[in-house]
């Protein structure tokens, strides 16, 4: 059976290392010298100032939009995976879409205007499939209207936009580094922030709003990632070269077999540095990829239909159509890739899609 993503098992002997320093230390969670150091090793390999690490993807939206939120109207994407607008919605936010680019898969900055109203109070946008937003363009709307940016950067470890981590645009950034994103700790996360205030401020948020044992600085949640998570990531994260490389194979190898005169890829944006994530195809319509993805699934290939549905139509959620997001959610399905898959499961993957495209 071939799946659309695989998780990274390192040597077990390599975990086994890192679990011998747990059981030395005495130590499983509350932030303890693993951590710290999966902390500082990231910091320098995503050369970023700042890390917060977290017990999943969506604590730290969550913790983003509480600080950030303030209970108002969040213009977001409705093509994103379903915990950007579920955070919006569990903090007692309330989502307003912007439909996206139909080639970057982003939100429209261009349609973030027409949104805003006296209640907005923050943007949150997702960096799809590693693909960057119009970082420079929402900047400069936020400044103009006085809201904070957030971005659920959930699929962009690595990614580099103009050089620059893309984690480090916007005044929160948040990554997951659940057991099937590039980068993972099993379960796991991240929140990057600018900022001393923000830094503080997320750092209490994350331990309950601890400040010391018998003191607080203000209303928090558990947001700590443990010990036990920190051994898996310290022992994934010396691989990255390794996946990196085989996942760039991958993509070139549908770049260079896939029929193009009938899907469509994933239009990077200049000066984006990708990562390879995810690789979505597009397709003419639902029935082709209906039609391809039953002959996939009849030779065991499971690619997955991400994202789909589009947010807006979610039954909790009031809003109006978004004709783009809700057209390409309907057409989009992404292929299998991961460390691992070979030449000979890509061949037959590839051979099955151009056979069965019209
Ligand atoms: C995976 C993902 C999340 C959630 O991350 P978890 O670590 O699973 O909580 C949020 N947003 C996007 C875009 C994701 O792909």
């Amino acid at each position: 059976m071939i799946t659309v993503t695989k998780a990274f098992f390192p040597p077990i002997e390599d975990y086994q290392k890192q679990l011998q320093r747990i059981w030395s230390n005495q130590w499983l969670t509350n932030r303890g010298e693993l951590v710290l150091e999966l902390e500082e090793k990231l910091k320098n390999y995503l050369q970023v100032p700042h890390v917060l690490c977290t017990n999943n993807g969506t604590i730290p939206l969550q913790i983003a939009l509480k600080l950030l939120g303030n209970g108002g109207e969040i213009i977001t994407t409705p093509f994103s995976y379903v915990a950007t607008t579920s955070a919006i919605v569990w903090e007692n936010c309330t989502p307003v879409f912007v439909d996206i680019h139909p080639e970057y898969l982003t939100i429209d900055e261009t349609k973030i205007e027409a949104a805003i109203t006296p209640k907005t109070t923050a943007i949150l946008a997702t960096h799809v499939f590693g693909n960057s937003c119009n970082v420079e363009a929402i900047k400069a709307i936020a400044l103009k209207y006085n809201l904070k940016v957030i971005y659920d950067a959930a699929h962009s470890f690595g990614t580099t936009y103009k050089g620059t981590s893309v984690f480090e645009f916007g005044d929160i950034s948040t990554c997951s580094f659940h057991a099937t994103k590039l980068f993972h700790t099993g379960e796991g996360g991240a929140l990057f922030c600018n900022t001393k205030d923000f830094e503080l401020q997320s750092f209490y948020s994350h331990n309950f709003g601890h400040n010391g044992p018998e003191d607080f600085y203000g209303v928090g949640i558990n947001g700590k990632l443990s010990e036990l998570q920190a051994a898996m990531g310290l022992t994934v994260l010396p691989f990255m070269d390794t996946i990196l490389k085989a996942r760039k194979k991958v993509v070139a190898y549908y770049n260079t077999h896939l029929n193009f005169n009938k899907v469509s890829a994933l239009k990077i944006r200049a000066h984006t540095q990708w990562n390879y994530s995810y690789y979505p195809v597009l397709f003419k319509d639902e029935a082709t990829l209906l039609n391809v993805q039953e002959a996939l699934n009849n030779a065991d290939i499971f690619p997955r239909r991400y994202f789909y549905p589009s947010l807006n139509t979610l039954n909790y959620i009031k809003s109006t159509a978004m004709p783009v997001s809700e057209n390409i959610a309907a057409r989009i399905v992404c292929l299998p890739l991961y460390n691992g898959l070979s030449e000979k499961e890509l061949q037959h993957i590839v051979a099955i899609i151009n056979k069965n495209i019209c």
